[in-house]
């Protein structure tokens, strides 16, 4: 580990009283995700900077079961968006043998950088999927208004937030056989969307971010509701834009 703390130093990065501590919220809210199918299967989870420090979740172990000791700290300042494998500084690597880092680090890198988010969730949602199959291939995003639902969710998912007349748009990018592939294709939708609060991945999921993690959360509750009830209206073959 080539940072400068202390093992002790690194240790308290994760261990912590306060409910409310990064390490500690990202092992219940992956609780919580578990049980509502988003991260389901080992895939999808949740990332939260914290001033200069960034708390992820590690890949290769069961969503239901994180620790705040398998939480691994990145220092937000990287000198390239950080990918999964590369060498770079770790403020805290979990002992636990077998953990790796997210495989989606770079993805929620995207959020932080580019939309200065406070977190990030990724789920793998039957809904967002599904969503994405009801969706002509060729398809950009996806569309829909009139829905009191959408007021819950913010400009560009850290703005003001949206009114009941607002149509909210978000992109469809195409799934990769390596989710850290994805950064690219992110990245490019969220400059082509600058108001898109989240990023629709065909056959995948979600990525959803908020100023704080609170944000997130419900902007991905809002998001998933909005999800599911378009599924269900492309299926009763109702439009999702306009209110007749
Ligand atoms: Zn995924």
């Amino acid at each position: 580990m080539p940072s400068k703390l202390t093992h002790e130093e690194a240790e308290a990065l994760v261990i912590s009283d306060d409910p409310e501590h990064p390490a500690n919220l990202i092992s219940e809210l992956c609780r919580d995700f578990y049980k509502l199918g988003w991260v389901t299967g080992t895939g999808g989870g949740i990332s939260i900077r914290q001033g200069e420090h960034v708390y992820l979740a590690p890949s290769g172990v069961q969503k239901e079961r994180i620790k705040p000791e398998h939480i691994f700290v990145l220092p937000f300042a990287q000198s390239s968006v950080p990918k999964p494998g590369s060498k770079r500084d770790f403020l805290r690597i979990p002992s636990k043998k077998g953990l790796s880092e997210s495989q989606c680090t770079p993805l929620f890198w995207n959020a932080f950088t580019m939309r200065q988010a406070g977190a990030c969730i990724h789920t793998h949602s039957q809904h967002a999927v599904m969503l994405t199959l009801l969706h002509p291939r060729d398809a950009q995003s996806f569309k829909i208004s009139h829905q009191e639902m959408i007021k819950g969710v913010r400009i560009g998912g850290v703005g003001k937030t949206l009114s009941f007349f607002n149509t909210l748009e978000i992109p469809i990018i195409d799934n990769t056989a390596v989710e850290e592939d994805l950064t690219e294709s992110m990245a490019a939708a969220m400059e082509e969307y600058p108001d898109a609060p989240a990023i629709l991945v065909r056959r995948h999921g979600v990525y959803v971010w908020g100023n704080t993690w609170e944000q997130a959360k419900t902007q991905s509750e809002c998001l998933d509701y909005l999800f599911e009830i378009a599924v269900k209206m492309l299926l009763a073959k109702l439009p999702l834009v306009g209110d007749n």
